[in-house]
C-alpha cells in the first residue's frame, strides 16, 4: 500500500516489508517515510486544520457515520487483514474491526455534541451584569501514534475523536501493523472526509517520531504504546496537549470466597487473547494462599485446553506473537523465573514466534516476569495472606492500568476498588475488558487523559472562555 500524503497516495523507492507473523511471509509493503515527509505532513497539516475547522458538527457527523457504516459493510475483510498482520486469532480480528465501528459510531456522536457552558459570573463579586461562557474548539493538528497491537481499533480511537472535533490529524502507525490504518483512511476518504483532514505517514518512528512530537504547530500528541517511548514523547512535547496511553503488568485478586471455575475461565480469557499481547491482559495472579493450590488445578487445564496455531485457522486459539523476539523474550523470562525458584505449571515451550499459554506459579513480585511488563502468553501465580497484602502486592508497580478482584464479599470489592491504584477496575472479572464507549486510561506510568470517544473528545479540544461586559 502507499501512504497518504499531502492529500496524495504517495509511494517512496524505499519499502518496509509487512509481515504474517504466523510464516514471516511478506504481506504487503508501504513506503518507508523520513524526516522530508514529515516536515510535508506538518505543512500540509495546517491547511488541513483551517478546512476541518470550518465543517459543521452535522458534516463532521455525517462523514465518520457513513465511515462506520462502510467499515461494518467490510467487518470479513478488515477482520482478516488484521490478523494477518498482527497475528490475532481470526475470532479477535473480526471483533476488532466491530469494535473499531462502534469507535466510529460513538465519534460521529460526539461531533453533534460539542458544547461548552454558561458560566455564572455573577457569583463573583466583580462579577455583576457580566454573561460569560466557554467555546469548545479544535486543537488544529493533531498526532496520533499507534500500536501494533490493535492496528485498527486504537487507531479509531484515536482518529475518530479527533476527526469529531475539527482537527487535522496526522497519523503514525506501528511499522509491524501498518495496513488496516491505510485501509480506514481509504475509507474515510470514501466516506467523504476532506483530503486535507487526515494524512497516514508510514516509517521506523525512531527516525521519524522525533521531528513529528517536537514541532511547535503540533497542538496535540495522542499516543499509545511502551512506557519508554512515552516518556521519550513526553520529554520532547514541550508546551502541546499529550494523551499517554502506555503499558502495565495488570493483577488480579483471587480472595478465598471466590468462585475458583469462574476464576479460571476469566483468567483463560484474559490473560491469553492476542497472545497475551494486551496492555489490560491479566499477568499477575495474587491469589490466596487457603485456595491457592485448588485455583491452579482449576486453572491448569482450561490454559492447557488454548489450542495454539495459525491464526487464520478458525480452531486456533492462541497465535503467534508478532515478532518472533518477543516471543524468545518471554521464554527468557519464564526461564529466569523457573531459575528463582518458580515453577511451570502448563506451556514453557515455543515454536517460532508462537510461545505455548503458560501458567507460572510460585512467583516472587522481584521476578521480571512479574515487575516487568510481559506483553506475552504467560501469567504469574503468587500466594498472598490478606487483603491488605494482597492490594500492598497489587500496587507494587511503576503501573496502573486495569485491575481485578474475584469475591463475594462487598466490603473487599469496595476497599479493592478506593485503595488499588489503577485507572480501571473490575469486579467479578479480570482486568481485561473494555467498553469502546467508557472513559479508558491509566493511573501512574501507564499514563494519563482518557480514550472513549465522549472523552477523548475533550483531550482533543481547547477550552475558550468568553465574556460579555454588559450594562455600560
Ligand atoms: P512502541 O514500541 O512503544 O511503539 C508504539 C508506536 O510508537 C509505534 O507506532 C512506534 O513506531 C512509535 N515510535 C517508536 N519510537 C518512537 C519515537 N521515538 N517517537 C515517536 N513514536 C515512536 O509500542 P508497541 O510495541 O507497538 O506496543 C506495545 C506497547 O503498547 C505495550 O507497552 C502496551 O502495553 C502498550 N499499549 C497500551 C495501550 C493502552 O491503551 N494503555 C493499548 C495498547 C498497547 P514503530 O513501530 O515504527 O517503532
Amino acid at each position: 500500500m502507499k501512504m497518504f500524503l499531502e492529500g496524495k497516495w504517495t509511494d517512496k523507492p524505499k519499502k518496509i516489508e509487512v509481515r504474517n507473523p504466523y510464516d514471516n511471509s511478506v504481506v504487503d509493503t508501504v513506503p518507508k517515510g523520513d524526516g522530508d515527509d514529515v516536515a510535508r505532513a506538518l505543512s500540509f497539516a495546517e491547511r488541513g486544520a483551517r478546512v476541518m475547522a470550518k465543517l459543521s458538527g452535522y458534516e463532521r457527523w455525517r462523514i465518520l457515520r457513513k465511515a462506520a457504516d462502510l467499515m461494518a459493510a467490510r467487518n470479513e475483510e478488515l477482520g482478516r487483514l488484521i490478523s494477518t498482520e498482527e497475528g490475532k486469532i481470526i475470532a479477535e480480528g473480526r471483533l476488532e474491526a466491530n469494535r473499531a465501528v462502534e469507535t466510529m459510531m460513538g465519534s460521529a456522536e460526539e461531533a453533534k455534541r460539542l458544547h461548552g457552558e454558561t458560566i455564572p459570573l455573577d457569583g463573583d463579586p466583580g462579577g455583576a451584569k457580566k454573561l460569560g461562557f466557554t467555546l469548545r474548539v479544535p486543537c488544529g493538528i493533531v498526532v496520533a501514534i499507534s500500536p501494533f497491537n490493535f492496528p485498527l481499533n486504537l487507531v479509531c480511537h484515536k482518529v475518530g475523536p479527533a476527526l469529531a472535533a475539527g482537527n487535522s490529524v496526522i497519523i503514525k502507525p506501528a511499522t509491524d501493523t501498518p495496513l488496516s490504518a491505510l485501509r480506514l483512511v481509504e475509507i474515510l476518504l470514501e466516506a467523504g472526509l476532506p483530503p486535507e483532514g487526515a494524512q497516514c505517514i508510514t516509517g521506523s518512528g525512531g527516525e521519524i517520531g522525533d521531528p513529528l512530537v517536537s514541532d511547535r504547530r503540533v497542538r496535540k500528541i495522542t499516543f499509545t504504546g511502551s512506557r519508554e517511548i512515552g516518556d521519550r514523547i513526553c520529554r520532547l512535547a514541550g508546551i502541546k496537549k499529550v494523551t499517554m496511553e502506555l503499558g502495565s503488568n495488570c493483577p488480579v485478586i483471587v480472595m478465598p470466597d471466590a468462585d475458583l471455575n469462574k476464576v479460571a475461565v476469566a483468567v483463560a480469557a484474559t490473560g491469553y487473547a492476542n497472545a497475551g499481547q494486551v496492555c489490560i491482559s491479566t499477568q499477575r495472579v495474587l491469589t490466596a494462599g487457603k485456595v491457592y493450590g485448588d485455583f491452579l488445578s482449576a486453572l491448569g487445564p482450561k490454559v492447557e485446553a488454548l489450542t495454539i496455531g495459525n491464526q487464520l485457522d478458525e480452531k486456533t486459539k492462541v497465535g503467534p506473537m508478532v515478532r518472533e523476539v518477543d516471543a524468545i523474550r518471554v521464554e527468557q523470562w519464564v526461564k529466569e523465573a523457573v531459575g528463582g525458584g518458580a515453577r511451570v505449571v502448563t506451556g514453557g515451550s515455543r515454536r517460532g514466534a508462537v510461545y505455548a499459554p503458560t501458567v507460572v506459579a510460585d512467583v516472587k513480585p522481584t521476578m521480571r516476569i512479574s515487575c516487568d511488563e510481559l506483553f506475552g502468553p504467560a501469567v504469574a501465580v503468587t500466594p498472598f495472606g490478606s487483603i491488605e497484602e494482597a492490594i500492598a502486592l497489587a500496587n507494587d508497580s511503576v503501573y496502573g492500568l486495569s485491575a481485578g478482584i474475584f469475591t463475594e464479599n462487598i466490603e473487599w470489592a469496595m476497599k479493592f476498588a478506593r485503595e488499588v491504584e489503577s485507572g480501571n477496575l473490575h469486579v467479578n472479572w479480570g482486568p481485561q475488558w473494555r467498553a469502546d464507549l467508557m472513559p479508558y486510561g491509566g493511573l501512574k506510568e501507564s499514563g494519563f487523559g482518557k480514550e472513549g470517544p465522549r472523552y477523548a473528545v475533550e483531550e482533543m479540544t481547547e477550552l475558550k472562555m468568553v465574556v460579555f461586559h454588559l450594562g455600560g
